[in-house]
């Protein structure tokens, strides 16, 4: 794959075609591994937002795909997971010159992600149980009484910049299972890949319409989304911050709402920890993807008896991660996703230092032949760090960890959890039967027994406290988007069978 990029043209895509905006303006979408800008993309304005709620809505009245059976559509999901590998190639490349991830993690990870949780979905859909008929209860009378699925309607999604294409696929496939149709607003340092998927799924056999895609400022285009009284439901990835906002946008016309927000996971490690397996496990808790991860290992909370071990040997190791284009195979770790998001992690890594913790490595801007023009930052550990400090206590989303020391169980479990967030949390321990109790008192939706970042598709993943709303993936997902219908039917004819009259008469 080359590293050479050009400039390419992106409008947005609604009712199945690339549609211009009226307004002809556009934003850049620069290469964090450069500094060049690589797209300019169509800045959609409330008109287009209304636009393609309402193709949609139309799309979804008509009954094109809310209507087929559940089966066809799991037919198209399927096509659709075929074109993706087909369209592999690109699909990484717009990801890797947008988003700075690697070869390996989209190649490795993200790619397979999609299509398997299309799969996956699309098995769930024909299994799922669309209408169920429940036991007669004879104090209603004779009547048949059915519990039915139904699509709700037009679903926005929007994402965040980190993995752009899967927190996309999440939405997407269990919005598609169920017949509904979406318009999607991705984050608009990261918008190309999913542009491109929008028009894969029309060649995978989508009905144009079904799944359409807007681009542009979160405070206007994402507004208008979540505001729009046409959109049925919302379902959001990104930081607790915006996702509080849009909870109050939604609640103006009482929408549904899923969100997927921000974390600060605690790591245990205790004193039995099998280092061999643990260091390198928690830099890769850490440092995948440059720490832009929502479950990352941020908090690593360590055994006093072993924690300058603990620290030696993660900084030893951290060393050993290679920096570069996210376009060469050799590389481990990229750069952070913007300038902004750079300068953002510098000043945190800064406040860190400010509160007296230790800088144990990194700490910097990293530099060198390749690396000057991107936003690279070097790995970097921080020991010595009490829970409120602020690199502690907030999501930093960059390659940042804080190392806490504790002494007895108690106080490591105390510390896990006192936090806003709670998406994910983990324990690195030989004694597993310790290590699960230790996890049953961990708040928080995923917890991981040595190991980290191992999602499964039939497994729901979700927030306890300000990490969200909902849950994704998991057969239950698709209860998020679906409404839910009684339908009571008399089988009689015959007044005196009927009890509920005696109320009245
Ligand atoms: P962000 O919250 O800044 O933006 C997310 C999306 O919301 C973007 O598309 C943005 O344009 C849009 N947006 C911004 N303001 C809006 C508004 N007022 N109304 C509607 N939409 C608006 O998040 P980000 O910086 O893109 O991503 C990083 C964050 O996402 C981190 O906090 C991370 O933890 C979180 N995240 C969570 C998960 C998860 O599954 N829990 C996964 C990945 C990322």
């Amino acid at each position: 794959m080359s590293t050479e990029t050009m400039v390419q043209q992106f409008p947005l895509f609604i009712n199945g075609k690339w549609t211009p905006v009226s307004s002809g303006e556009t934003f850049d979408v620069i290469n964090p591994a450069t500094g060049e800008v690589v797209a300019k993309v169509a800045k959609a304005s409330e008109k287009e937002v209304d636009e393609a709620v309402q193709n949609a809505r139309r799309t979804f009245e008509s009954g094109v795909w809310s209507q087929k059976t559940p089966a066809e559509r799991a037919q198209v999901l399927v096509k659709f997971s075929n074109k993706i590998i087909e369209h592999s190639k690109e699909l990484i490349y717009l990801e890797a010159i947008s988003s700075g991830g690697t070869l390996r993690k989209l190649g490795g990870a993200d790619i397979r992600q999609l299509v398997l949780s299309l799969q996956q979905t699309a098995d769930y859909a024909v299994d799922y149980k669309y209408v169920e008929t429940l036991p007669l209860v004879n104090a209603l009378g004779p009547s048949r009484n059915q519990i039915v699925r139904e699509p709700m309607g037009v679903v926005a999604a929007i994402t965040p910049w980190n993995f752009p294409l899967v927190l996309a696929m999440w939405k997407i496939a269990p919005a598609l299972a169920m017949g509904n149709s979406i318009v999607l607003k991705p984050a608009s340092n990261t918008p190309l890949g999913t542009l491109k998927l929008a028009e894969i799924a029309v060649e995978a056999g989508l009905p144009p319409g079904v799944f359409n895609v807007v681009t542009g400022p979160g405070s206007s285009v994402g507004e208008a989304l979540v505001t729009h009284p046409e959109v049925d439901k919302v379902a959001f990835t990104g930081s607790t911050e915006v996702g509080k906002t849009i909870m109050q946008q939604a609640a103006g016309t009482v929408k549904k709402v899923t969100l997927e927000l921000g974390g600060k996971a605690p790591a245990l490690v205790l004193p039995d920890a099998d280092l061999e397996v643990a260091i390198p496990g928690i830099l890769l808790g850490v440092f995948f993807h440059s720490g832009q991860v929502c479950e990352a290992s941020t908090r690593l909370i360590v055994h006093d008896s072993i924690y300058d071990e603990v620290v030696q040997k993660l900084a030893a190791m951290s060393a050993q991660i290679k920096l570069g284009n996210p376009l060469d195979p050799a590389t481990g770790m990229g750069p952070v996703v913007s300038k902004q998001q750079m300068e953002t992690v510098l000043s945190y890594i800064q406040s860190g230092i400010d509160e007296g913790a230790r800088l144990v490595c990194g700490g910097k801007r990293a530099t060198g032949p390749g690396l000057d023009a991107g936003y690279y930052i070097e790995p970097t550990i921080f020991a010595n760090v009490t829970n409120d400090m602020k690199i502690a206590c907030e999501e930093i989303f960059g390659p940042v960890l804080s190392v806490i020391r504790y002494s007895t169980e108690e106080e490591a479990i105390k510390i896990a959890n006192d936090t806003i967030y709670g998406l994910s949390g983990g324990v690195w321990s030989r004694d597993v039967v310790k290590a699960n109790q230790l996890a049953a008192k961990i708040k928080a939706g995923t917890v991981w027994i040595n190991d980290w970042h191992m999602f499964r598709n039939d497994a729901p993943f979700g927030g306890y406290k300000q990490s969200g709303v909902g849950r994704e993936l998991g057969i239950s997902v698709l209860d998020e988007y679906t409404e839910t219908k009684h339908i009571h039917t008399s089988l009689t004819t015959e007044n005196n069978q009927r009890p509920a009259l005696k109320l009245l008469f």
